[in-house]
């Protein structure tokens, strides 16, 4: 299956995108994909539920907005420097055991979205990554069951403050969850339809121009390894994202560097993930304003 969120930020509603791309509202039988639909084995009631009443949904319009396949998940765990390439053009080393960071929850956004540069931003980057969605609770999970705990994959780019996360003190944190710096989707597949999440190309644009080309063979951890690797140090829960790195082909790893600016599109997808765009629009205390009155979910 593939789940989508359709409606305006902070009202989305559930859906499914059906193998000929047709959009179903199936708010009939669930509220949202949050933790406690996943919880509550909701991918297996959701299977069911359509097997009847696919026929009668109520179809969504393709004009609709796509908002995050999922709902605000308790965290967001990142893997850093999980490509060869990648960590080469970043001038780190090869990681001995995986680098772990924390994006904030209220960086996700619709894959569609515009991506607001934050206040005083001047070196924003951009991140194509496989996101993996946990769908049971676990912790100290071994590498060979860790896949029986994942719903699903979804498309996400990690954006990044260069400056923030890397010249001001202290943690990647800061320069990696500002709002829409994470938008997600379009859809999430569930594990069914992604057979073998480590040989899956990966590409992103900047303006029509590649500059991000390649595959999940290339991380150096590779999922199972991160979903357990993760579970040793917090308990993940139903609906938590874990994004598992970026390829090499970076702002900051381009000479000179070269990053985001107001009027840049990003283009970016996954092979059986679909495909999202970011225009990059500037900051303005108007548009912050209305993001933090949202809702919470
Ligand atoms: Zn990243």
């Amino acid at each position: 299956m593939k789940l989508i969120r359709f409606g305006e930020p902070g009202e989305e509603t559930p859906g499914v995108l059906t193998q000929d791309e047709t959009r179903l509202d199936v708010s009939a039988f669930v509220q949202d994909y949050d933790e406690a639909f996943f919880a509550d084995d909701g991918l297996v009631g959701l299977k069911q539920w359509l097997k009847e009443n696919t026929a009668s949904a109520p179809r969504v319009a393709q004009a609709v907005r796509l908002g995050s396949p999922i709902a605000r998940p308790s965290k967001i765990v990142c893997i850093g420097l999980n490509f060869r390439d990648h960590a080469r053009e970043s001038k780190m080393e090869i990681p001995e055991e995986p680098v772990i960071f924390f994006k904030a929850t209220t960086s996700l956004v619709g894959p569609n979205d515009d991506l607001v540069m934050p206040k005083n931003a001047r070196k924003v980057d951009w991140e194509v990554e496989l996101a993996v969605v946990m769908g049971k609770k676990c912790s100290y999970i071994e590498r060979d069951e860790a896949l029986e705990y994942v719903a699903g994959y979804a498309l996400h780019n990690d954006y990044s403050e260069r400056v923030f996360q890397l010249e001001r003190a202290g943690q990647w944190v800061k320069g990696k969850s500002a709002d829409t710096f994470a938008p997600l989707g379009p859809f999430l597949s569930t594990c069914d339809e992604i057979p073998d999440t480590g040989n899956l190309g990966m590409w992103l644009k900047v303006n029509g121009v590649f500059r991000q080309r390649s595959s999940t063979s290339e991380m150096i951890f590779d999922v199972p390894s991160l979903v357990s690797y993760v579970s040793q140090f917090m308990t993940l829960l139903p609906g938590d994202v874990i994004s598992t790195g970026t390829p090499a082909g970076v702002g900051l790893g381009m000479k000179p560097p070269q990053y985001l600016e107001e009027g840049d599109v990003v283009e970016l997808g996954i092979d059986h993930l679909g495909e999202s765009r970011q225009s990059v629009v500037a900051w303005q205390p108007a548009s912050a304003e209305e993001v933090g009155s949202r809702p919470g979910r």
